[in-house]
């Protein structure tokens, strides 16, 4: 069984999908491993640790005429696409949901493609593949230290000749896997945190971080299917952001993880909250997409500052600017996952499994997730299955894969 690892296409990832540690454990388990030379340059693995763990180093052509498995990152390109075949597995994270062209290609090139991004988190078994937690773990990490950069004070208490600098008070709106992570790495640096989420069950969770819970009198729980957020009504919505204003604008810091899976990110912050703020403050926004974010005004990759004074950071993709440790916990998700779908040395796709599929979006030359094929009894292909099947799904953006992926979030 030979599984490949190619470079990575989008440009600036940083992440490769195996570093060396899991190429040993893959040869020790029997695989053949094949690495594109350069692929683990980014995340400062050269082609020579890679020989050392046991990989034989090829091309690009290489790779994809000769693997049974070729793993990635994130999407491949076209010309990769086309160099796959139909007794391959193509394993990454494909965001399927929302890019029917893909999901397109990658059935017209025949290979079983594997979507690490669709995994059903809440199954036991697939705890070691999940993806989504662990590079989030490093987003919300990474988010904090950006805002600690930006930031002209001290995060922590600091008492000294040369005066008192008072901690700094620290907001997390948002307390999923990124925002609990960015709440303890606050803490550890010493602010003053408060975090808020609409799902009632993170109270403890924030709670248990040595963080306050901010409750909110106009917005009542809005927990969804899976553990996730349901997106809010527009009266909902709207208070909850003015509500929210009061809150923001006595923060020095304030970082947002808002996401309801398949929508727009909600918007949290208003112009008018921002308006609310000192100057000097900081807010980064990890929900920041082309779609919009959590803050109003922000853009991923990008930072502004108002005319008040507030640093806006739209942060741009933080697991790859963290390339060696998302690259060496993904290398963990992504083996997992080859090794699940491997039996006797040989692939054994079995779609009965709901582990597989879940994951598995393409196989000879068909969309077979349900999440993405075509409903059987809509003729018109405007109720797609995924209304019914895939729970991180939401109906408006899970499209047929041959429709156009909608975005219907309300107008901010
Ligand atoms: P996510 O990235 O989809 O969302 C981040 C957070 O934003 C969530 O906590 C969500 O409730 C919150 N949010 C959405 N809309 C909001 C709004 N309008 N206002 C305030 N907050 C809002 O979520 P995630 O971090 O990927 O996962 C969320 C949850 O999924 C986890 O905390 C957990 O409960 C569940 N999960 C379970 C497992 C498991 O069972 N093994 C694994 C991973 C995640």
């Amino acid at each position: 069984m030979k599984a490949a690892v190619i470079k990575e296409a989008a440009p600036g990832e940083r992440r490769v999908a195996l570093v060396p540690e899991a190429v040993r454990k893959l040869t020790t388990a029997g695989f053949e491993v094949l690495v594109e030379s350069g692929a683990g340059a980014r995340a400062w693995h050269d082609d020579d640790s890679y020989t050392a763990a046991g990989a034989r180093i090829v091309t690009r052509a290489e790779a994809l005429a000769q693997a049974d498995a070729v793993l990635t990152v994130g999407k491949p390109d076209p010309a990769a696409v086309a160099g796959l075949h139909k007794e391959q597995v193509l394993i990454g994270m494909f965001a399927p949901l929302t890019d029917p062209d893909l999901v397109r290609e990658l059935a017209g090139s025949g290979v079983t493609a594997v979507s690490m991004d669709l995994i059903p988190r809440t199954l036991p078994r697939a705890q070691t593949m999940d993806a989504l937690s662990s590079q989030a773990n490093i987003a919300g990490y990474k988010a904090v230290l950006i805002a600690a950069a930006a930031y002209g004070r001290f995060f922590p208490l600091l008492i000294t000749a040369a005066g008192t600098a008072r901690p700094a008070k620290l907001l997390v709106l948002g307390a999923g896997v990124a925002g609990l992570q960015a709440i303890g790495t606050a803490r550890r640096l010493g602010a003053v945190v408060s975090g808020y989420d609409v799902r009632p069950e993170t109270r403890t969770e924030v709670a248990s971080l040595g963080a306050t819970f901010i409750e909110l009198k106009a917005v009542g729980a809005a927990s969804g299917s899976g553990g996730y957020a349901r997106e809010l009504t527009a009266g909902e919505r709207d208070a909850q952001q003015a509500e929210l204003a009061g809150h923001i604008g006595q923060q020095d810091v304030v970082i947002t993880t808002a996401q309801v899976p398949g929508r727009r990110p909600p918007l949290l912050v208003t112009a008018r909250a921002l308006a609310g703020m000192s100057p000097g403050s900081v807010i980064v926004d990890m929900g920041a997409s082309p779609l919009g974010g959590n803050v109003e005004g922000s853009r991923p990759g990008e930072t502004v500052v108002t005319e008040n004074g507030v640093t806006v950071i739209g942060a741009g993709d933080l697991p790859s600017s963290m390339a060696a440790a998302s690259s060496a916990m993904y290398a963990r998700n992504i083996s997992a996952l080859l090794q699940y779908l491997v039996s006797d040395g040989a692939l054994a796709v079995d779609l009965s499994d709901e582990l597989q599929a879940g994951v598995v979006i393409t196989r000879d030359g068909q969309v077979v997730h349900p999440g993405l094929a075509p409903a059987p009894d809509s003729s018109d292909g405007a109720a797609p299955a995924a209304a019914r099947t895939a729970a991180p799904a939401e109906p408006e953006l899970a499209d047929s894969a041959g429709g156009n992926t909608r975005v219907d979030g309300p107008a901010h």
